[in-house]
């Protein structure tokens, strides 16, 4: 019998250990900071890499985006255990710098492999590199709450909704309300499939 997808999640996150993927981020970063939330949910958000917070907990979306995240998810009636969140990057770059194109691309088979233990029908891209991960190139001011299918490597078709990151809006208060908007979009979106 195929093990229970949080079996699978938990073989995917050993794996990448023992495979020493990106050992400069590893050597950096206190620990491999893996999704959480619901291995069946039907929406996956996708963030950037851990900072600090989320190096320190091993959790996604702890600190000050995350908090902010939370309260997006408890205004539509949800909360984490609702949904899964993960990261293109799954160690903290130093400083909290912008993952590179290698990092991003040494982590895709793994996030691709964690897109296909959850099989959600949605994806919520939150930031550019989320989004240019699955749309290289595409715009986030462009994009943003606009829903596009995809076809992921596997044959697996989902629904790719790119959102602006968090912490931007935390940090330009003009992004704040689109993001609000955005994300009330989003929910109706992902209710209505
Ligand atoms: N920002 C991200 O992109 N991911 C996190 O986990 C936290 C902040």
């Amino acid at each position: 019998m195929e093990k229970a997808p949080q079996a699978r999640l938990d073989a995917l996150a050993q794996h990448i250990i023992e495979s020493d993927v990106c050992p400069h981020l590893r050597g950096q970063a206190i620990q491999l900071v893996m999704g959480s939330g619901n291995p069946e949910a039907e929406v996956v958000f996708i963030g950037e890499a851990p900072g600090k917070q989320e190096d320190i907990q091993g959790v996604p979306f702890v600190g000050a985006a995350g908090k902010f995240l939370d309260s997006m998810l408890a205004d539509a009636g949800l909360n984490r255990s609702d949904v899964y969140i993960t990261n293109t990057v799954k160690y903290r770059p130093p400083n909290n710098r912008d993952p590179k194109p290698e990092e991003k691309a040494a982590f895709l088979p793994y996030l691709l492999k964690e897109l296909e233990i959850i099989n959600p029908k949605a994806i919520v891209a939150l930031g550019r590199h989320s989004m240019n991960t699955f749309l290289p190139g595409a715009s986030i001011s462009e994009l943003h709450g606009e829903p596009v299918d995809i076809t992921l490597d596997n044959g697996q078709v989902v629904t790719l909704i790119p959102l602006y990151h968090p912490a931007a809006a935390l940090y330009n208060g003009g992004l704040r309300q689109t993001l609000q908007d955005d994300f009330a979009k989003m929910i109706a979106i992902v209710r209505g499939q």
